[in-house]
């Protein structure tokens, strides 16, 4: 039997904030307390929140990114993208998007206007992911991949992972990436368990969406909650008291300087400047 994970310590949740006027989101990443989660770099969750019916889509108008991926989760609500690379989609529930902005993205995130015109619950994620400094600058990437795509993975009892990225059990998740790294989101029962292994070495955290479960023993509860592991050790017993929802993140750390300004996420600060210039110079290109 290879040795549990210990867990260094939970992080409860931090004041909502909005993200332009469609994402109430609690950021659970960057955190001060465990500042080393390498390849995580930011994790917002928008927890349910029922919008109105409106004409105008709510949502985040053009912005750009450069040096790192954006991983967006839908659990309720629906997401119209479009993007200076003339990619265009919406993310329904259940789907999955995962955009490497690269060398570099505008593009603009809005409620759908079907969802926006009918209102309803929402309820979304997006992750952060960094780039090794060889890939930073690499062609802008977009995968769009829908909820049929995403296999699943029995826990054990009224427990299972959707496999997003990575590999449990040896069955693999649909995302390419940079690095190795294994997404998964989990649905618990109330009164559900089981156990997985993720890989000696990752760093890796489990976030408590929301719920009540405990985590080789360490209790979490309501919202937005992280629970930073060690590296060492591989295996993750998850216990639930309440139906509840968890994002397990586990990855390989990307051992390079981080130098990150909005938007932009790059390795020196003169990156950081070159990334201004480039974007007010107009050489990200314009969403189409
Ligand atoms: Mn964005």
């Amino acid at each position: 039997m290879s040795e549990r994970k210990e867990v260094l310590g939970v992080q409860g949740a931090k004041t909502p904030h909005w993200v332009g006027d469609g994402f109430p989101v609690r950021s659970v990443l960057p955190s001060q307390r465990f500042p080393n989660l390498s390849p995580f770099l930011m994790l917002d969750y928008a927890s349910p929140y029922k919008f109105e019916p409106s004409k105008r889509p709510r949502g985040v108008g053009e912005h750009p990114h450069r040096g790192f991926e954006t991983v967006t989760i839908s659990y309720q609500g629906s997401v119209d993208h479009r993007d200076s690379g003339g990619n265009a989609g919406t993310i329904n529930a259940g789907d999955v998007q995962w955009m490497t902005a690269g060398s570099g993205v505008i593009h603009e995130e809005m409620h759908s206007k079907e969802f926006a015109e009918k209102g309803g619950d929402f309820e979304m994620v997006q992750l952060w992911v960094n780039l090794p400094a060889k890939d930073k600058m690499s062609k802008p990437g977009y995968q769009a991949i829908v909820s049929e795509q995403i296999p699943r993975v029995e826990l054990g009892t009224g427990a299972y992972a959707r496999i997003i990225a990575g590999e449990l059990n040896g069955v693999k998740g649909p995302a390419a990436t940079f690095t190795p790294m294994n997404v998964f989101d989990v649905r618990m029962e109330a009164g559900g368990s089981g156990e997985l292994s993720l890989p000696a070495g990752h760093n890796a955290a489990v976030v408590l969406l929301r719920g009540e479960v405990t985590v080789n023993g360490a209790a979490l509860a309501g919202e937005a909650q992280l629970a930073a592991l060690s590296p060492l050790g591989e295996r993750l017993l998850l216990e639930a008291k309440e139906p509840s929802l968890v994002l397990i993140l586990s990855g390989e750390p990307i051992n390079e300087p981080v130098a990150s300004y909005g938007p932009f996420v790059m390795n020196t600060e003169e990156e950081i400047r070159q990334a201004f210039a480039d974007y007010q110079a107009g050489r990200m290109g314009r969403v189409a």
